[in-house]
């Protein structure tokens, strides 16, 4: 979402003459979009700030100005304790807020005073965001339907850093949506913090879910494929799950996060449903669509979490066979129920529990990717590979694959041959 809302920025600010750079040696204006769901992420901020103020030293002895903005959600929840810690920031604005920054930026550069502006809620925002007006030259691209979170996990930090559960309207979204395919994406991804908690106003004033905008963006001319991320196993649908047996632009993948696979942690983490109701919605999907894929996010180490708990964990991913994940070390976040709880487990465990899970989640994505060694697949083809003597396209599942072809077919879908696996990326030749 970060980076949805970073290309976001960026489209307000080019209206204002600004343009991206790859270097922040030579920038005016630099932006620390940042997240803070783990405290590594929050901590990176500190770090890098320090590397931005001997950089904005310099160029005000050159006579230059150069502005910092931190934005998201670490300027979020730590507000003007980020100007207390690192007064050369310009501008904090949280991610509901970063629409602001053009007329931020006059206020500061008129008044030379620091500007905080955190406020809620989103909707001003969503419509107060221009239309895409730059040439994006990608083929694959977010778009935000849903924000903010009315569950309270209890080690999550997002029901207070975005906000409460918001749903854009269809119109807003299949707006968007034609813009980006009119720019030449092909693929897209639909975004929300539980993008299936989706219940939004259709044009008709009847509140539609997500199954709904999927079925209207893919009447869309010349747009290949629809996924959507993150959703969540309580929100799972029966209209959302039958779609992925009729929706043909619906990628056979979804993201599904489980956390873990014992039902005390689950209860205790307040996630409001158990490893029986995961088990049935993957069995749900399969049926509908018995091609489908699966990936998951995983905490391990959250607090109370018992050896057996952990092997409960081991036992679903082995039985779910997911085709790719992300794993974490729970990490206490400030506010949240868990990061008070007594019962937290030390360091060492909680390090060797990942690096256990992410044996398994690896060699089960390992087994997945050479199961096509032998097969056809399809593939959008995106660009060239670094050496530039192949192309890079991106499976179905996600998967990196490799060919040798023509640059024409480059934002094409088309079907390969997999020869061999290296790695994570699958090698291709085409279909004659
Ligand atoms: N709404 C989604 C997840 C959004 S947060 C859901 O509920 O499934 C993305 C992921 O970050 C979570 O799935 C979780 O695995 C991880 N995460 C969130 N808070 C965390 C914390 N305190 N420590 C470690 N991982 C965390
Ligand atoms: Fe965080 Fe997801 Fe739980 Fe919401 S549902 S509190 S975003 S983990």
């Amino acid at each position: 979402m970060n980076v949805y809302d970073s290309d976001k920025m960026l489209e307000i600010l080019s209206k204002s003459g600004y343009s991206s750079i790859d270097n922040p040696d030579d920038a005016d204006l630099v932006i620390l979009n940042t997240c803070h769901i783990r405290e590594k992420a929050g901590e990176k901020v500190y770090s890098d700030l320090g590397r931005l103020r001997k950089l904005k030293t310099k160029k005000n002895l050159d006579g230059k100005k150069m502005f910092i903005v931190v934005a998201g959600c670490v300027a979020q929840a730590e507000g003007d304790e980020i100007l207390k810690r690192a007064p050369f920031v310009d501008i904090v604005v949280g991610p509901q807020t970063y629409h602001k920054i053009p007329e931020l930026l006059k206020k500061v550069d008129e008044f030379v005073k620091a500007e905080i502006d955190i406020s809620f809620p989103p909707e001003e925002k969503f419509k107060l965001l221009p239309q895409i007006n730059i040439k994006r030259n990608q083929l694959s691209s977010f778009l935000t339907v849903q924000e903010g979170c009315d569950k309270f996990c209890t080690f999550c930090v997002v029901p207070y850093t975005r906000g409460s559960e918001y749903s854009r309207s269809v119109e807003e979204i299949i707006a968007e949506a034609k813009i980006l395919v009119s720019t030449g994406v092909r693929e897209i991804t639909l975004l929300g913090q539980n993008v299936n908690a989706y219940h939004g106003m259709a044009n008709n004033g009847v509140e539609v879910g997500l199954d709904y905008v999927i079925n209207k963006i893919a009447e869309i001319e010349n747009l290949d494929r629809i996924r959507f991320t993150t959703s969540h196993p309580r929100d799972m649908q029966k209209n959302l799950i039958d779609l992925f047996g009729y929706q043909e632009k619906l990628m056979p993948l979804i993201h599904l996060p489980v956390q873990s696979g014992s039902d005390k942690i689950l209860k205790d983490m307040n996630r409001g449903h158990n490893i029986n109701d995961y088990k049935k919605i993957i069995h749900s999907l399969k049926e509908a669509r018995p091609e489908i894929s699966f990936s998951s996010d995983f905490i391990v180490g959250y607090p109370g979490e018992t050896e057996k708990d952990f092997q409960s964990t081991l036992k679903l991913v082995e039985e779910v066979k997911f085709s790719q994940s992300f794993s974490f070390i729970y990490s206490p976040r400030p506010g949240t129920p868990a990061s008070i709880k007594n019962n937290q487990i030390p360091e060492e465990i909680k390090k060797s529990r990942l690096h256990d899970l992410q044996k398994v989640l690896n060699n089960e994505r390992s087994r997945f990717n050479s199961s096509f060694v032998g097969k056809k697949l399809n593939i959008l083809l995106e660009k060239f590979t670094d050496t530039r003597d192949e192309f890079i396209g991106k499976s179905e599942y996600l998967q990196p694959v490799k060919i040798k072809c023509r640059e024409s077919l480059i934002g094409q879908t088309f079907n390969v041959f997999v020869e061999s696996v290296d790695s994570n990326c699958l090698n291709a030749r085409l279909v004659n």
